[in-house]
């Protein structure tokens, strides 16, 4: 252990100020799970999905497993697979890549944005053949991709829009949700994601009512009707625990986002620091910072003189999809994504969540304005 100089620790994140604030109502609501006595496919999924919906902006909502089900059955259901290929970013968690392979398609990488850290709307038409059926953009640590052109070039070449929308819910583009720009919006309900549940759980969201049936069949064996299956479907529903924990905490999740906004703008405002690049936030974005993002060439340095502080930092990502030992196959090597290799090499995420104190929040911009390197 480091010498925390007498300092309480600024842990990366922590859900306890959310949770202590709303201890009564979760524990009600589980409560009221037990003693209904379903606990698969009840009214409490109903309930969220329907508000989970609305609160979008968008028409359906269909509750899965976790959130890389959530791009898996959303790719089955618009039909890609064997064969096919999807174009997204190289720098991303790596579900939103093996969502494609596990429907059998191949992935194919584009280089994002340095400042912004999404996927480089330039870039993907190069990337486009006769095998591309989808593009799957990432709303990466919470700031909308630029959906009103990656939009034009899906129509252009009538190719599906999955957007994973895993860090992003109630992220806007132009005063329109994230998630709803496209055919569909995978949802991650991850405990750690800006609307989490107290375990795994996954949303799909659509406009298309056949898109819908056909995900919620998917995830349950492939049927509608119970034991008559259409298709080779698997399991992926959201439970009724964790139903009933996302209806209570959506209702807060603009009070939370607000608050990361809140953070965002005194990182933004504050921090000053020539070997420190912040991120960059696109015109007409709305981000909800699931993850603020600096960039240093002393990421190493940084990261070890902020923990030496009390300061808890992570790297998203370190390795980028390219990278990865599992996609060895892809045939893809080293300088093939320089902005994406450049992003894994210097990325930085500081504390960012719900009920940081100002003090708190004071002690990282302090912390980091006072950094030097000696490198
Ligand atoms: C968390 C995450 C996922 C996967 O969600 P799980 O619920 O963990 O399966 C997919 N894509 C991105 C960008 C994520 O951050």
């Amino acid at each position: 252990m480091s010498q925390f100089n007498n300092a309480e620790t600024i842990p990366f994140v922590s859900l306890s100020p959310m949770h202590d604030e709303m201890r009564d109502e979760i524990d009600e609501a589980i409560k009221d799970v037990i003693d209904a006595e379903y606990y698969i496919g009840g009214k409490w999924n109903k309930t969220f999905c329907k508000a989970f919906a609305d609160y979008l902006g968008t028409d359906y909502a269909i509750g899965v497993g976790n959130g890389l089900d959530a791009l898996l059955l959303s790719l089955k259901a618009a039909g890609i697979g064997q064969g096919d290929e999807v174009i997204l970013p190289a720098n991303t968690f790596i579900a939103t890549a093996l969502a494609v392979s596990y429907a059998g398609a191949t992935p194919v990488l584009v280089d994002p944005i340095l400042d912004t850290y999404n996927i480089d709307p330039d870039q993907i038409e190069d990337k486009i053949t006769d095998k591309t059926k989808a593009i799957m953009p990432v709303h990466l640590y919470g700031q909308p991709a630029q959906m009103d052109q990656i939009m034009d070039i899906a129509s252009r070449h009538n190719l599906v829009v999955i957007e994973d929308t895993a860090q992003a819910h109630g992220a806007e583009y132009k005063g329109k949700k994230a998630g709803t720009f496209g055919d569909f919006g995978g949802f991650s309900f991850y405990p750690g994601k800006n609307l989490g549940a107290l375990g795994d759980g996954g949303a799909v969201v659509t406009r298309d009512p056949e898109a819908a049936k056909k995900v919620a069949a998917l995830g349950n064996y492939g049927s509608l009707q119970k034991y008559h299956h259409i298709y080779l479907g698997n399991n992926s529903r959201l439970d009724e625990m964790q139903a009933a924990v996302l209806t209570k905490k959506l209702a807060h999740l603009d009070q939370w986002n607000e608050d990361r906004k809140r953070i965002a703008s005194r990182y933004l405002n504050e921090i000053k620091n020539p070997a420190i690049i912040l991120p960059r936030v696109i015109e007409d974005a709305d981000p909800v910072w699931h993850v603020f993002a600096i960039r240093t060439e002393h990421r190493d340095q940084l990261k070890a003189y902020l923990e030496e502080k009390g300061i808890m930092t992570n790297e998203h990502y370190p390795v980028p999809v390219h990278l990865q030992e599992c996609y060895k196959d892809l045939g893809y090597k080293e300088g093939d994504f320089p902005n994406a290799e450049e992003i894994s090499r210097t990325q930085l995420s500081l504390p960012m969540y719900y009920g940081m104190t100002d003090d708190q929040i004071s002690r990282v911009i302090e912390a980091l304005n006072e950094f030097e390197n000696e490198a």
